[in-house]
């Protein structure tokens, strides 16, 4: 049994994997995770850097978040899949979406961040921490507060 993961996209063109198991798993419900989505929130993996490849072609987009850092958003460009996403916020860490996952129980959520964007249809687990924005510090330390509560 691999420790890692691999995802593609719509087509195939594009190829991700990844040697470790995500470090963590989030739902984020901000405008621009849902903007990108087609649904009311992405569900993103962090990876280190040096343990995850792509073959294929990835386009980007890039745009400020709240915090001011650059999010560039990956995405297939012959099938418009997002892929993965970057965040000059946090350097050495890559996201892959968990909308990619060959395997999609790879992904197991550990909080929902930007809670308070969330539409009122896209239900969010009551089990799960939930932030009303982004949580200040490590988000480890986050789960863990709110876990023990
Ligand atoms: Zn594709
Ligand atoms: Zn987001």
């Amino acid at each position: 049994m691999s420790s890692g993961f691999t995802g593609s996209c719509l087509c195939g063109a594009v190829k991700l994997e990844s040697t470790v198991t995500p470090v963590l798993t989030a739902h984020c419900h901000c405008i621009d995770c849902r903007k990108s989505s087609g649904s009311g929130h992405c569900t993103h993996m962090m990876v280190p850097e040096q343990a995850f490849s792509v073959s294929g072609d990835v386009a980007f987009f890039s745009r400020a978040a709240d915090s001011g850092n650059i999010v560039s958003r990956g995405f297939c460009p012959a099938c418009g899949s997002p892929l993965y996403s970057t965040n000059a916020g946090m350097p050495g860490m890559v996201f892959p979406r968990a909308s990619c996952l060959d395997d999609p129980e790879i992904a197991k959520p550990a909080i929902a961040v930007y809670a308070s964007r969330a539409p009122s249809w896209d239900h969010i687990d009551p089990a799960l921490p939930a932030v009303a924005e982004m949580p200040q510090g490590d988000p480890q330390q986050v789960i863990a507060e709110k876990a023990a509560n």
